[in-house]
C-alpha cells in the first residue's frame, strides 16, 4: 500500500483522553495526513508507567476505542510487542520500511517537543522526518522559539494550531478515583474504565443515572430516584456506605423491563444458573439479572451486586446495605400501600423492625394471592425474628 503522509502519534495513553484524540485529528486535518497511527508506548525511554496501571493490551484497546470514530487512524501494537524500551527511532525506521518513501509526521505536544532534544537519535529523526507540535497550555512562546531554532537548522516543524486542551492522563487518573473527570474522555472509553474499574475508577453518578434511564421505561424513574434518595438517608442513619447505597438503588430495578427470556439469557450469559427454578416470576428474576449487569457493565463490588441481588427477597444473613436498598425500595416516597407507612416510621428508628414488618406484610400479600413465596424470603424473616429484640 503506498501511503504518502504518515503522522506518528505515541504515547503512553494512560488512559487515552480528548486532548489526545482532539489534537491528533486536528493535526491530521492541517497536516492532509493520508494515515494517522496511534502507537502506545510498551516501555517508554523517559517515564515509568505508573504504578497499577492497566496491562499493555488494556490500554492498546483503550486507544482503539478512543479513536475508533477518527477517519484515517490506525493502532498498532509496534511498540507494545517489543517488549523493551521503545524508541521513536526504531519505529520510525520500522514505518519506513513498511511504507517506503512516505512523508513521515511525528505528532507530539508542547511538552514532548521541549524535550526533543533528548530524543534518542534526535538529529537523525529531524532530518528524516517532520514535526507536528500541538499546543498545551495558552502559552507558545517557549514552543514558537524552540521551532524557529530547528526550522534555522533546516528540520521541518509545524505548530498545530489549535485551541489547546489543558488536561493530562496523570489528573485523570487521579480524579477517576472521585467519580470526575468523564468530560475528558470518550463516552466508549470512560464506559470501558467503569466496566473494567480500571485506574480504580468509581462512576460519576449523572452519567451512571443517565445510563440506567436509558434501560427503563421512563415511568419508572421516578421510583428510582425515590429509592436514591431514601437509600441515601438510610446508609447515612445506619453507618453504611451513602455512595455504595446510592450506587446500588440507581442499579437495582436496571433489568425490570426486559422480558422473560432476555432474562434468563442475562442469566445464561454470566453463569449464575442456580437460581432460575425458582425464579419462575419475571419480578424475582429481575434482581438477579439486576445484579448480573451491575457487576459486568457498571463494574460494582460484590456487597453492591448483593444489594441489588437480595432487594426483592431478602435473605437470611441480611447486610446492612441489603437491609437498606429492601427497605429504600419498599419504603421510598411514592410508595403507597396499606401498611407501608409503619416500615417508614420504623425504618429510621429501628432497621430489622422494618425489615421484619415489611417482610410480614410481603409474605402475607404474596400467599393472599395464591403464590408460593420464595424461600428467601421466609428464611430473611426467620433469621431476623431470631436476632431481633425489641
Ligand atoms: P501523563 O500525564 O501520564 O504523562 P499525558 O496526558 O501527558 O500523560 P501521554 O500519553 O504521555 O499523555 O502523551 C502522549 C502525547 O500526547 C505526548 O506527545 C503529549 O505531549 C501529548 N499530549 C498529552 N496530553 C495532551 C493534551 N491535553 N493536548 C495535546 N497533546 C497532549
Amino acid at each position: 500500500m503506498t501511503m504518502k503522509r504518515v503522522g506518528l502519534f505515541g504515547g503512553s495513553f494512560n488512559p487515552p483522553h480528548l486532548g489526545h484524540t482532539r489534537s491528533a485529528a486536528e493535526a491530521a486535518r492541517q497536516l492532509g495526513l493520508d494515515m494517522l497511527i496511534f502507537m502506545p508506548t510498551g516501555k517508554p525511554p523517559h517515564k515509568d508507567i505508573a504504578n497499577d496501571s492497566p496491562a499493555s493490551e488494556t490500554r492498546l484497546e483503550l486507544v482503539r476505542l478512543a479513536t475508533c470514530h477518527i477517519k484515517g487512524a490506525a493502532v498498532m501494537d509496534y511498540e507494545i510487542k517489543r517488549n523493551q524500551v521503545s524508541y521513536t527511532y526504531d519505529t520510525v525506521r520500522e514505518l519506513m520500511s513498511i511504507y517506503p518513501g512516505c512523508e513521515l509526521w511525528i505528532l507530539m505536544g508542547s511538552d514532548m517537543f521541549l524535550y526533543f532534544p533528548n530524543w534518542y537519535r534526535a538529529d537523525w529523526l529531524l532530518k528524516n522526518t517532520s514535526l507536528a507540535v500541538f499546543p498545551r497550555t495558552d502559552d507558545l512562546k517557549e514552543i514558537l522559539t524552540y521551532a524557529e531554532k530547528l526550522q534555522s537548522e533546516g528540520a521541518n516543524v509545524r505548530i498545530i494550531n489549535e485551541q489547546p486542551l489543558v488536561i493530562s492522563s496523570t489528573s485523570i487518573r487521579m480524579l477517576l478515583a472521585q467519580r470526575k473527570g468523564r468530560e475528558y474522555l470518550s463516552d466508549i472509553v470512560y464506559s470501558y474504565i467503569i466496566k473494567n474499574r480500571l485506574y480504580g475508577a468509581l462512576p460519576d453518578f449523572d452519567w451512571l443515572r443517565r445510563k440506567v434511564d436509558m434501560m427503563m421505561e421512563p415511568d419508572r424513574r421516578a421510583h428510582v430516584r425515590g429509592t436514591e434518595n431514601t437509600a441515601a438517608e438510610l446508609a447515612v442513619r445506619w453507618g453504611v456506605s451513602e455512595e455504595d447505597a446510592r450506587t446500588a438503588a440507581i442499579l437495582h430495578d436496571c433489568t425490570k423491563r426486559r422480558g422473560r427470556s432476555e432474562q434468563l439469557n442475562i442469566l445464561k450469559k454470566y453463569g449464575t444458573m442456580s437460581n432460575i427454578s425458582k425464579m419462575t416470576e419475571n419480578v424475582l428474576l429481575h434482581s438477579e439479572t439486576a445484579a448480573c449487569i451491575a457487576a459486568s457493565r457498571f463494574g460494582v463490588s460484590n456487597e453492591i451486586a448483593d444489594a441489588i441481588r437480595y432487594h426483592t427477597t431478602g435473605r437470611a444473613g441480611m447486610k446492612v446495605l441489603e437491609k437498606v436498598i429492601y427497605i429504600a425500595d419498599y419504603i421510598e416516597p411514592a410508595r403507597q400501600f396499606p401498611g407501608v407507612q409503619t416500615v417508614r416510621d420504623l425504618a429510621f428508628y429501628d432497621l430489622d423492625a422494618a425489615m421484619i414488618q415489611a417482610l410480614e406484610n410481603t409474605l402475607s400479600e404474596i400467599k393472599k394471592r395464591g403464590i408460593e413465596p420464595d424461600k428467601r424470603t421466609e428464611d430473611a424473616l426467620a433469621d431476623l425474628r431470631r436476632g431481633h429484640v425489641l
